[in-house]
């Protein structure tokens, strides 16, 4: 693998739900095995989320600290982005907040709809598969459209991890039109989509997004593909890459995207 490609979706022991044993130092020590550049940490900001797992929101400013204290002492490329999760009444609050922080990369994901949490099954009581994965949709859509502080929109199907369904995959023509939308207003706005090798560890057998979806967001034009482990432990770190890169090349692409200061540069894959 390019030494430049570098994991833009990863979990310290910042985050609540990553393993406390999920060190800056132990990630850097597995970048410098696997001969990687950099590195980019993308811990959670969930504000306001349904269940109380959140609430002990993450210091900033002293996560800067620890960011700026490993980089000096390691010696290493190291980068500080985040994952935002996007709720519509947050737009101000999320906006503010990244404001305050020199991020080198953002990535917006939707954890929450309409207020209910996919992980603990609240967002599908009541709803059919198709409902739910087209309630899911229509809130990807409204968020591209009314929000903008973001470089890369992450795990875009990521609905089909949840809900408990028997049949998990779905079929890209019973979405295609608000999925053209959705691509569509991304590539319009200039930002890109993550490929998140962690449906393979769910079990998912898939990436997120999928192949078909890859493919759809490349004949529409867009450009901006980031990778991400979404690792919450050192172990899961750079997972699934070769799967990312196969699956990259397969849907036309010849580049990758890399952030450093919130601009994008494309390295060869
Ligand atoms: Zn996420
Ligand atoms: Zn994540």
């Amino acid at each position: 693998m390019n030494k430049k490609i570098i994991d833009h979706h990863m979990h310290t022991n910042f985050s609540p739900d990553a393993d406390p044993k999920a060190t800056m130092e132990l990630y850097i020590q597995a970048a410098r095995e696997k001969g990687i550049e950099g590195i980019m940490f993308t811990d959670h900001v969930d504000f306001d989320y349904p269940t109380p797992i959140f609430d002990d929101m993450i210091d900033y400013d002293l996560y800067q600290k620890e960011i700026e204290r490993v980089r000096a002492k390691e010696n290493f490329k190291v980068f500080m982005g985040v994952e935002m999760g996007y709720q519509p009444h947050l737009n101000q609050m999320m906006s503010d907040f990244l404001k305050s922080y020199p991020f080198d990369f953002v990535i917006c994901s939707i954890h929450v709809g309409d207020r209910l949490d996919f992980y603990n099954g609240d967002f599908f009581k009541g709803k059919t598969q198709k409902e739910a994965y087209m309630r899911y949709y229509e809130i990807v859509l409204n968020a591209v459209r009314s929000y903008d502080d973001y470089d890369v929109f992450g795990h875009l199907d990521y609905i089909i991890r949840y809900g408990g369904f028997e049949n998990r995959s779905y079929l890209l023509k019973d979405y295609a039109d608000i999925l053209d939308q959705i691509l569509t207003t991304i590539i319009k706005k200039g930002k890109g989509i993550e490929i998140n090798t962690s449906g393979i560890r769910y079990g998912l057998g898939v990436l997120h997004p999928g192949i078909d979806l890859l493919k759809r967001y490349k004949e529409l034009g867009g450009k901006i593909v980031t990778f991400g482990s979404d690792a919450h432990k050192v172990y899961d770190y750079y997972d699934g890459f070769e799967e990312a890169k196969k699956m990259l090349i397969e849907a036309g692409f010849e580049y990758i995207t890399v952030f450093q200061k919130r601009i994008p540069e494309f390295v060869k894959i």
